[in-house]
């Protein structure tokens, strides 16, 4: 069994020397416990908080110790009712090939129903943060002008598609690269899209929304969500998701320079965490399960192959490497 330690704790960018891919005992399942094989795991931007010692929503990763992220494995031996060999579950001992639960963490899934790795984006966490970001956080409603940024990503793209499918008037997104901006245009069916690293976000968003919006998704903080709240319409709701921007930043970033405006605008700014809202996780799926199944609710993924990539393939969300969500397929 290999899986990823922690060494340090990442100062700014983390570093390959901050971690160590360590060979370890395949571990064996006592009473009421599974032994999974790992298939699929996720890397997420969150975990780049969880390298760090500072206090957040859930506990710092242990230094000299596996770290942990969803997973979809197979099991191959069975302590506990109910599972048994040969099913497949969706948990969060990833970062590793071989992993031993209590039956409890482990959640069955069916791999005749969608493939494994939708379990951790479109039909998974991913998926669940853009609709309960969307549709509770920024209050959604038909008729409504979105952008949203990280609009290539896991929930970024998920976000505008929703939007799309449930009525949005026009939507928005914002990406790093000129082909994610194509391919949310041309294959997403958004209605304009921008590159940021081309030019001022907020000349841009002017742009591509001349009348304004109704709701900013925000996935990366910084100038990003000060342009939305100068674009920012009356009653204009804004979902703080993420702030991928700073996460590796090592001094508190500045923050918007016009949050005056939303006193104008009657604007509200809310931050939110999925792990608050899982009632709404079987609406989601049945609402998003057949759109997906259809092909009206496109998605990617992109693909790391091997656990010694894991580290990278973490990187690489930080960096951008990724259309989709990031899977590493074991
Ligand atoms: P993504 O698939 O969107 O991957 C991250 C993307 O962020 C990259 O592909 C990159 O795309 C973009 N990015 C990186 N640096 C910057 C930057 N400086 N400025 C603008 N964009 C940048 O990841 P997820 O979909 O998993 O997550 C998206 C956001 O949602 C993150 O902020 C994450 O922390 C947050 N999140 C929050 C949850 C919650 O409960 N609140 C749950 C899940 C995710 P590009 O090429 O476009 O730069």
């Amino acid at each position: 069994n290999r899986e990823w330690h922690l060494l340090s704790r990442p100062v700014g960018w983390p570093k390959p020397e901050d971690f160590a891919l360590v060979e370890t005992e395949v571990p064996t399942p006592r009473e009421g416990q599974v032994l999974v094989r790992n298939k699929y795991l996720s890397v997420d931007p969150y975990m780049r908080g969880r390298m760090s010692a500072a206090k957040s929503y859930t506990a710092p990763f242990e230094l000299g110790k596996v770290m942990q992220g969803g997973a979809v494995g197979e099991v191959i031996e069975s302590n506990a009712e109910g599972i048994a060999a040969g099913d497949h579950v969706l948990h969060f001992f990833g970062w590793r090939e071989y992993a031993v639960m209590d039956a409890k963490h482990a959640v069955k899934v069916d791999p005749e129903a969608a493939p494994l790795s939708t379990y951790l984006g479109v039909l998974g966490m991913t998926g669940l943060t853009a609709y309960a970001g969307l549709l509770r956080t920024a209050s959604f409603k038909e008729g409504d002008v979105v952008f949203v940024s990280g609009a290539a990503g896991a929930v970024g793209s998920q976000v505008g598609q929703i939007a799309k499918l449930k009525g949005a008037s026009r939507v928005i997104g914002s990406a790093g690269s000129d082909e994610k901006v194509k391919l949310l245009v041309e294959e997403y069916g958004f209605d304009a899209a921008f590159n940021y690293k081309n030019g001022a976000v907020s000349d841009q968003l002017r742009e591509a929304a001349p009348d304004g919006i109704d709701v900013y998704f925000d996935n990366v903080g910084g100038d990003h969500l000060e342009a939305a709240i100068g674009s920012l319409r009356e009653g204009g709701r804004i979902a703080v998701c993420g702030m991928i921007s700073v996460y590796n930043n090592t001094e508190p970033a500045p923050g918007p320079k016009n949050l005056a405006r939303l006193i104008q605008t009657r604007g509200r700014i809310e931050g939110f965490l999925v792990g608050d809202h899982y009632d709404l996780q079987p609406q989601f799926v049945q609402e998003v399960g057949p759109w997906v199944a259809s092909g009206q609710l496109k998605y990617r993924e992109t693909v790391v192959e091997g656990i010694e990539n894991n580290l990278e393939a973490f990187l690489g969300v930080l960096r951008g490497d990724n259309t989709g969500k990031m899977i590493v397929k074991l």
